[in-house]
């Protein structure tokens, strides 16, 4: 389909919406209201960022740091840097070329999981990222949705084989971000009733609506009680703890739990459609604790560009704008009801929650900076 013409179909569907009563439970979203336009341009974050979530390609590095000058991002995270001998060698090596500013977590090998010898190889790629100089270890959401235990079983988030690589990653002083479960209507079935279908249309593989996965609350528990059985070791929870639909929860877990930090790539669209006195409450109360992120991925191809989400066709020069603007302008402005920065991930609006420039230095940056030991003016 052309471009332009996806661009219609989705104008088209949001103007629909916004004339349709929505549906959503009561008390769980914001207000509807017309709004002035924006006074602030929101081109870019108001204060220097960290993006600890990003998946890039070694190859793109001058592209790459072009889209971080132009959001004012001095440090990107990034995720797919892979383990020795799989992509870690170019990552550390991009990491130089960078000048520090794209920093590699490292991963280990889940395709052997619960295998015999797997948990003494885990560790041992877990000890040599360490004495590569990475900082940190990043789980995909594949422990607990693919992974398997070796005994023909679902590898469980929380299973205490995984204890010995958990414990190990705590005494190396790395930080672990873990991706668990996914947008709990990816779990629902998968049909155009599904508030996430035009999501799930381009990528139906992305649907967990089979019975032979998990269900959400259930991934959801597992991975809480990993970051509860680790109080040494210090945990990001990808995409606002991966939970999003239910900051209650996610406040609960941050306060059981002071070595948890949660990032907030790829959810801005779902966190941002609450109501926005409840998640400016939110930001203030755990100003320490979140981390911006986005789920930017950016491949060697110039079209290979992952936006925290990937429609049919690469994105335009308007989605990008769209993507970054409404971004800013969810953490900076009180606005309501505008475009979120994720057409794809839903027909709805969002309200910014305006947060005062102390809290936006910390969320925006220092808070990574810190817990990353990244240097920061
Ligand atoms: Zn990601």
């Amino acid at each position: 389909m052309p471009v332009k013409r996806v661009r219609h179909l989705l104008l088209l569907g949001l103007a629909l919406v916004a004339c349709r009563p929505r549906e959503r439970p009561a008390g769980a979203r914001s207000p509807v209201r017309p709004s002035a336009p924006a006074v602030t341009p929101y081109t870019r974050a108001a204060f220097p960022a960290v993006d600890v979530h990003t998946h890039f390609d070694p190859g793109a590095t001058a592209r790459q740091l072009g889209m971080m000058d132009a959001q004012n991002i001095r440090y990107a995270i990034n995720l797919s840097a892979g383990w020795a001998g799989h992509g870690l060698e170019e990552a550390l090596a991009q990491q130089r070329e960078s000048g520090g500013r794209i920093v590699p977590f490292c991963m280990i090998d889940w395709r052997n999981a619960g295998s015999e010898g797997w948990v003494a190889a885990s560790i041992a790629i877990l000890d040599g990222c360490a004495a590569a100089g990475v900082r940190g270890w990043k789980i995909p959401k594949v422990l607990g949705l693919g992974a398997g235990d070796g005994r023909g079983n679902r590898l469980h988030v929380d299973d205490p084989m995984l204890d010995p690589v958990f414990e190990r990653a705590a005494a190396l002083n790395l930080v672990v971000l873990i991706h668990s479960g996914d947008p709990r209507a990816f779990f629902e079935p998968n049909t155009p009733a599904n508030e996430r279908w035009d999501e799930l249309r381009v990528h139906p593989a992305w649907s967990f609506a089979d019975p032979m996965f998990p269900r959400w609350a259930e991934i959801l528990g597992e991975f809480e009680r990993r970051v509860l059985r680790h109080p040494r070791l210090r945990f990001i929870g990808a995409h606002f703890g991966n939970a999003a639909e239910e900051p209650d929860r996610v406040e609960s877990l941050l306060a059981r739990a002071p070595n948890y930090f949660i990032d907030t790539s790829a959810r801005v669209p779902e966190f941002g459609r609450h109501d926005p006195a409840r998640m400016r409450a939110f930001f203030l109360r755990w100003q320490d604790r979140v981390l911006f992120g986005t789920d930017l991925g950016v491949g060697a191809d110039p079209h290979d560009l992952m936006l925290g989400s990937t429609g049919e066709q690469p994105p335009t020069a308007d989605e990008i704008t769209r993507f970054w603007r409404s971004t800013w302008r969810y953490f900076e402005s009180n606005d309501r009801a505008f475009e979120h920065p994720t057409p794809i991930q839903g027909r709805w609006t969002i309200s910014g929650v305006g947060l005062a420039p102390a809290v936006l230095r910390k969320v925006y940056g220092a808070n990574a900076a810190r817990l990353l030991n990244l240097p920061w003016p």
